[in-house]
């Protein structure tokens, strides 16, 4: 509790600020690339007590944002197809292309659960005797957990579980932004806990572009620290990757979670709201785990990318336009009536700006 509150404290966030506002001479324009960061910078109202030269912008960040709308439609057809669902919670509320949710699905008798762990997919399993798959969407942040699934079923010869395989990697999304000419950005402020699995190599190639990266924690003081850093690294010109959530995240990563994800998976392309299809950028089940692979077992291939009619998650995502912005923002689209997953997932950009405020 005392090292939260440390990381809070008023008088050295205020201390930063003094320093930023002393050492940012010039315009920035930051990234940040995870949903727990978007929120963190909503909460705490970092973007409103920052000089007005230094702007954030929220980049693909949450994984049920960049969830492609046709990875949630395969989701409505194993429902059909009679499987039991089990899930996070936030992909409850999460709009199929014909407007259902799960929730409502739930509540007209088809058997969906919300789980705290990827393990209990395994329970339910055996409980119902049913076929039963656990959603599988996330960074190298949940896939190790996910993979987990596949291994232990394995191990106890469980044959009734499944998982979608959504998960998706973040170096090749990285190389798409660090490539977007219309981009055009400073610094990024890394996702904390994917770095944790991967290690901090993964930003290597973003000091090489000639940007910032800081990899740093949630609390107000990380993320102005990291301001900071970039700041100091745009005026010096000298870009390197900085790690500054030391506490957590070492340069080897979670070797032990690495070795899990190489043993069920294999890098294959996937798709990629409001992106696109990017090659090598998700997680395929290899051949000896494939019984494991929802689709696989009940047949289902998805049709690519379909974008839900108005919503402009895609550009919100890139950094292009600010949630607000959106005509749907706040009228059509609210987190009670979600239209794009950006507003759906609790920390997605268009729910963190509904909720705090640019
Ligand atoms: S899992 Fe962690 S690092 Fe990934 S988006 Fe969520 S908070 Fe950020
Ligand atoms: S406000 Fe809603 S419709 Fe607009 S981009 Fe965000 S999620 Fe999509």
């Amino acid at each position: 509790m005392k090292l939260i509150e440390g990381f809070r404290d008023k008088d050295i966030c205020a201390a930063l600020i003094k320093q930023i506002e002393k050492e940012a001479t010039g315009r920035y324009r930051f990234m940040e690339v995870c949903g727990s960061h978007t929120m963190a910078i909503a909460r705490f109202g970092i973007k409103s007590i920052l000089p007005e030269n230094i702007e954030l912008v929220s980049g693909p960040g949450c994984p049920v944002c960049v969830t492609p709308q046709c990875e949630i439609d395969g989701i409505f057809k194993l429902v059909e197809q009679g499987a039991v669902i089990t899930t996070f919670g936030d992909m409850m509320k999460v709009p199929g292309s014909q407007g259902q949710n799960l929730q409502e699905l739930k509540s007209a008798g088809a058997d969906i659960r919300i789980v705290f762990s990827p393990l209990d997919a395994i329970k339910v399993a055996k409980e119902t005797g049913k076929e039963t798959v656990f959603i599988g969407i996330g960074f190298e942040t949940t896939a190790p957990a996910v993979a987990a699934v596949a291994l232990s079923a394995k191990q106890q010869g469980v044959k009734n579980v499944s998982v979608t395989p959504y998960n998706k990697t973040m170096p090749e999304v990285l190389g798409i932004l660090l490539d977007d000419e219309n981009l055009n950005i400073q610094g990024f402020v890394c996702p904390g806990h994917v770095t944790v699995v991967t290690g901090t190599s993964l930003y290597t190639p973003m000091a090489e572009h000639g940007m910032a990266a800081v990899i740093t924690g949630f609390e107000p003081v990380d993320v102005l620290t990291s301001v900071l850093e970039m700041v100091r690294q745009v005026n010096s010109g000298k870009f390197e990757v900085k790690n500054m959530y030391g506490r957590v995240v070492s340069e080897k990563g979670n070797e032990k979670a690495q070795n899990i994800l190489n043993t069920v998976y294999e890098k294959a392309g996937c798709w990629w709201r409001g992106i696109g299809w990017i090659d090598n950028s998700g997680l395929a089940f290899r051949p000896e785990y494939k019984e494991y692979d929802a689709f696989h077992k009940f047949g289902i291939s998805l049709e690519g990318e379909k974008e839900t009619p108005g919503c402009r998650c895609g550009e919100v995502l890139k950094g292009y336009i600010k949630a607000s912005d959106c005509p749907l923002f706040g009228s059509a689209c609210t987190p009670e009536s979600p239209v794009g997953p950006c507003m759906v997932s609790s920390e997605g950009a268009c729910a963190a700006v509904y909720k705090y405020g640019e």
